[in-house]
């Protein structure tokens, strides 16, 4: 399928989540995981319309961020990120969705020019193969967040589990959203926490109607 083919229907599908739930269009950001695709398949989807990329990998990050230089791309690393490979994507990324660790935090810190904005990681499922801060651990680790002045919490991320059940997704997808009413209540300055990064091609639709603000679809656009 085309790209701008997939792209049309889950936009149908984000606008029918946003009118069930009561919530603006406008306020979804569609990121694009172009992880399992070529830079000429991740070049139709900026065609399509897409400006918002999400990469988990390094390799795949530097191979398509040196390809599409001269595109107006929003670029967002979603995976695991090694502390010592940080200095390598720093100067590139605009938003890390994997900040899991103080020791990653700290390098960040260390490396950044800039503020950089990142999401926490939460492991809300607590799987065992999931990287994320554990749901109990979420406020005092952006607590201790506060001593790195280049880093920005603009919102929490989780990855739900691989399953049907519609009502334990849910669950998952609350449960982040409460979480993050708890750290704007802190009234963090280096925290506003306002963004929910949470959904993926099976389970957007509900991830939306539960709050998300970034949905993370591989699959059913570029795969
Ligand atoms: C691969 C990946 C996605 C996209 O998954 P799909 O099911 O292909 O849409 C989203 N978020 C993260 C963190 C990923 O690694």
């Amino acid at each position: 399928m085309e790209v701008a083919a997939n792209l049309e229907e889950i936009n149908h599908k984000i606008e029918r989540a946003c009118i069930k739930s009561n919530r603006l269009v406008e306020d979804i950001t569609l990121i694009g995981v172009t992880k399992y695709v070529t830079i000429e398949r991740t070049k139709e989807a900026i065609q399509a319309g897409i400006c918002n990329l999400g990469e988990n990998r390094l390799e795949g990050f530097q191979e398509k961020y040196d390809s599409l230089q001269e595109t107006d791309v929003k670029w967002h690393f979603i995976g695991t990120l090694q502390s010592r490979k940080v200095k390598e994507v720093i100067h590139q990324v605009d938003v890390i969705h994997s900040l899991d660790r103080l020791s990653l935090a700290k390098e960040i810190n260390k490396r950044a020019e800039k503020t950089i904005d990142c999401f926490v990681q939460v492991n809300v499922s607590k799987e065992e193969s999931k990287h994320g801060i554990m749901p109990e651990e979420v406020l005092t680790f952006i607590g201790k967040l506060r001593d790195f002045s280049r880093i920005r919490v603009v919102g929490l991320m989780t990855m739900a589990p691989h399953i049907e059940d519609k009502e334990a997704l849910r669950q998952v997808f609350k449960r982040l959203a409460s979480l993050r009413k708890e750290v704007q209540e802190k009234g963090y300055d280096s925290a506003p926490c306002a963004y929910l990064s949470m959904g993926m091609s099976n389970d957007f639709e509900l991830a939306i109607e539960e709050g998300a603000t970034h949905i993370r679809i591989g699959t059913k656009l570029v795969g």
